[in-house]
């Protein structure tokens, strides 16, 4: 079971998840934990290395001292123990101390490499976790403290959102966490973070302690991966944007992974693969509400029409336009290509039948690297290039919409009366979503709608 970062935002959080593994352990579960940092520890780092980079260096001390303060009173209130919390909070030092040096060669040399951004991210799962690890041993659970590659967890060097190898990884998972399992011992491994193969710290990408957990259950072969969160479930849509959303009771994997695609939260967008592959399921449980059933995910759930609704923000529409339609079709191909090679993910794609005009929603920061890779790689008058930008995409998920007249219409009646202008309109081929993009202003409004028009709300 993995706990999220709002499970272990303070101390108590930490104490009250310990309890629920030290629950569940005495009920004689075999299980393995994975924590990520505390809630607003990764954002932070991040925060302190830009500051460090730009040579605010009073500002990053100053996080370093919050983050001081933050683990030492969350050691206070997870760990009873006088003698283990002092050993504790030894170790916590000497790695909050490590990173402080780290921002300071950051400082000086006025650069921070993908690669030294993982490492520096790394110690946020690394502090959280060795005090969750020490809250179970405070209360008699027989813990162990493992980071993401001493449980075996062997990544690619893209660092940043580093991808497991995967042989090498299930094996290593199983020779390290079998051996602890069999004595009783549960594994608390930090998410999020791993290595390569040469012992460099990588990362897999936000949000990836919900992959680690999957990856170690797809290894194991668990029978349920549990991910603890601050919601009631996978829920039709965010909260934060639509307060009447309901949690949903069962969801296939092919839909989270629409959700997770088109940029919800919840989960992150590659851990369903590891599960799937194996079909175990996982379920999505409050933390604090934890009597909640939450969301059951698994191979086949019921296909209703829609099942959630998801925006993504921030992003930008390139508009092409080829000059004959002849050669307008090898133009697009040539700009996907392009687009592809430079690393930007297309958000969605829709073209016209004259094969002449192509839209592509692309994220926002990468509107400027396309828009200079395309005046290098086109010559002048072979494609008309322009772009929209403060642009979201709304993606409307269900597998139940497959075949079914009427959904599209549904959607673009509820988008129209509230008076706001779609940009564009793209479905996927697996009919399992239909996606549109609007101005950015107009999002909320439009999400909000189409959540009444299918009758979504609590
Ligand atoms: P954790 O880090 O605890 O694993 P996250 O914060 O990454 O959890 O994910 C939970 C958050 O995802 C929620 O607080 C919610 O705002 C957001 N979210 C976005 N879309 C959804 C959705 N469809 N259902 C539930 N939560 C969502
Ligand atoms: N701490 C990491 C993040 O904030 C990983 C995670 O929370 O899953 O992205
Ligand atoms: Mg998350």
């Amino acid at each position: 079971m993995k706990f999220g970062g709002s499970c272990v935002k303070d101390g108590a959080n930490i104490r009250r998840s310990a309890e629920i593994v030290r629950d569940y352990a005495r009920r004689g579960c075999r299980l393995v934990v994975v924590v990520s940092a505390m809630a607003g520890v990764t954002d932070g780092i991040l925060e302190a290395l830009r500051c460090a980079e730009e040579g605010r260096e009073d500002e990053a001390s100053d996080f370093i001292e919050g983050l001081r303060r933050q683990h030492e009173k969350a050691c206070e209130q997870a760990i009873k123990g006088e003698e283990l919390r002092e050993e504790v909070w030894r170790k916590e030092i000497e790695e909050i101390d490590e990173l402080r040096k780290l921002l300071s060669v950051v400082a000086y040399l006025k650069e921070v490499t993908p690669r030294v951004e993982d490492y520096a991210l790394s110690f946020g799962e690394r502090l959280s976790t060795r005090i969750f690890w020490a809250s179970l041993i405070d209360q008699g659970v027989k813990a162990e403290y493992l980071r993401g590659w001493e449980a075996g967890i062997i990544t690619t060097d893209d660092f940043g959102s580093a991808k497991p190898l995967t042989t090498i990884t299930y094996q290593e998972i199983r020779k390290r966490l079998n051996p602890l399992l069999e004595r009783g011992v549960v594994p608390v491994v930090t998410g999020f973070i791993a290595a390569t193969p040469d012992g460099v710290i990588t990362t897999l990408g936000r949000g990836g302690s919900d992959y680690t957990a999957t990856i170690i259950g797809g290894a194991l072969k668990v029978d349920e991966i549990i991910l603890w969160k601050d919601v009631d479930g996978v829920m039709t849509a965010d909260p934060k944007l639509v307060p009447d959303a309901k949690p949903i009771p069962r969801m296939s994997y092919d839909e989270v992974v629409e959700l997770a695609y088109f940029g919800a939260k919840v989960i992150h967008p590659s851990a369903l693969e590891p599960a799937a592959k194996e079909n175990i399921p996982i379920r999505v449980k409050n933390f604090y509400n934890p009597s909640v059933e939450g969301t059951l995910i698994i191979r086949e759930a019921e296909a209703d029409t829609v099942k959630a609704l998801t925006m993504i923000g921030d992003a930008a529409i390139i508009l092409a336009s080829g000059v004959g339609s002849s050669e307008a079709l090898s133009a697009n191909i040539r700009l996907l290509d392009l687009l592809c090679r430079l690393g930007i993910q297309a958000i969605m794609v829709s073209q016209a039948s004259s094969q002449a005009n192509i839209s592509i929603a692309i994220p926002r920061k990468d509107l400027e690297k396309a828009l200079k890779a395309i005046r290098r790689e086109f010559a002048a008058g072979e494609l008309k290039v322009d772009y929209e930008d403060g642009i979201c995409v709304i993606a409307v998920i269900g597998s139940g919409m497959r075949g079914r007249p009427g959904v599209a219409a549904r959607i673009f009646n509820a988008v129209a009366g509230e008076g706001v202008n779609i940009k564009m309109i793209a479905q996927g081929s697996s009919e399992l979503n239909i996606s549109f993009a609007v101005k950015e202003d107009d999002g909320v409004r439009a999400l909000r709608a189409v959540h009444r028009a299918f009758e979504l709300n609590a």
